[in-house]
């Protein structure tokens, strides 16, 4: 499959409030359906990478392009085109508690503005993916953890993100939780080619999972493992689907790409 780069930092720096430099003279390239674990110790700076990459910080010097893009280039349109092929997901389950789980997993699509109708198949679509089927109308407080934490990968995946930014996801979860959730993800970077970068301190999780891994350390990133791109173009969902679940899930995003 063609290698596009998704993601690319030339001799970028970052810092809050002028203070010290958090990341300094930082270049590499991410290419499209590539996953990536982030690692490096508290306070190195993983969060302030993957805000760069989300846009919510701006680079004290140095470019960043995004889908071939510089994003100092970008309107605020542009920007909100760009957000609507992200999506992150935090430690903190980060749900609405007064909305039930089928209503937190509908808001990217109601924001959207797509139909009720489709609103409705897919988000029971990506409740049974995520083994959540039977909660889509409890309250999230009234969920374990990791279930919490499947209701929020189910609210990135509904809008099927190009990019998606993961900031310790497994770090309040147990290791069968944890590893439930890795699964969601590398389906998701599988099946859907979703370019993935996953900050984690769990040595675990990296030595099982192997992606190649991006590791903060004095303001600079080491890149240790080669990335491969995991996805199949025959595969992805713009493709012939494969006859299982995802067909079907493949389906009504392309629907939605047509709505
Ligand atoms: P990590 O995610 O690796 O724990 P962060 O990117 O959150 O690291 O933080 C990197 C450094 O930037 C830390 O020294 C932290 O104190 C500082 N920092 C993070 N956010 C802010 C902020 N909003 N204002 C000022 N300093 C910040």
């Amino acid at each position: 499959m063609e290698e596009k780069t998704i993601i690319s930092f030339a001799n970028v720096a970052a810092a809050y409030d002028n203070a010290t430099e958090v990341l300094t003279d930082v270049s590499f390239n991410i290419s499209s359906g590539t996953f990536y674990f982030l690692s490096g110790a508290s306070g190195a700076g993983k969060t302030t990478l993957l805000r760069l990459i989300y846009m919510l910080h701006k680079p004290l010097r140095g470019q960043i392009k995004l889908f071939g893009k510089n994003t100092a280039e970008l309107s605020r349109d542009d920007i909100a085109n760009m957000h609507h092929k992200m999506a992150i997901v935090f430690q903190e389950y980060s749900l609405l508690s007064h909305m039930t789980v089928f209503d937190n997993v509908a808001l990217p699509l109601r924001v959207r503005g797509i139909e009720e109708a489709k609103v409705k198949k897919l988000v029971a679509k990506v409740l049974d993916w995520v083994g959540l089927g039977k909660y889509a109308d409890v309250k999230p407080m009234e969920l374990s953890g990791g279930q919490q934490q499947r209701v929020s990968v189910a609210r990135a995946i509904i809008i099927q993100p190009s990019i998606l930014l993961a900031d310790e996801p497994t770090g309040n979860l147990d290791d069968e939780n944890a590893s439930r959730l890795m699964e969601l993800f590398i389906q998701m970077n599988k099946l859907f080619g979703t370019t993935i970068i996953l900050a984690t301190h769990n040595k675990k999780l990296m030595e099982t999972y192997k992606f190649p891994i991006i590791n903060v350390e004095n303001h600079r990133l080491n890149f240790v493992g080669k990335a491969s791109t995991t996805t199949d173009s025959k595969k992805v969902w713009r493709g012939p689907a494969p006859k299982n679940y995802f067909s079907e899930l493949s389906k009504q995003f392309e629907d939605i790409g047509n709505a």
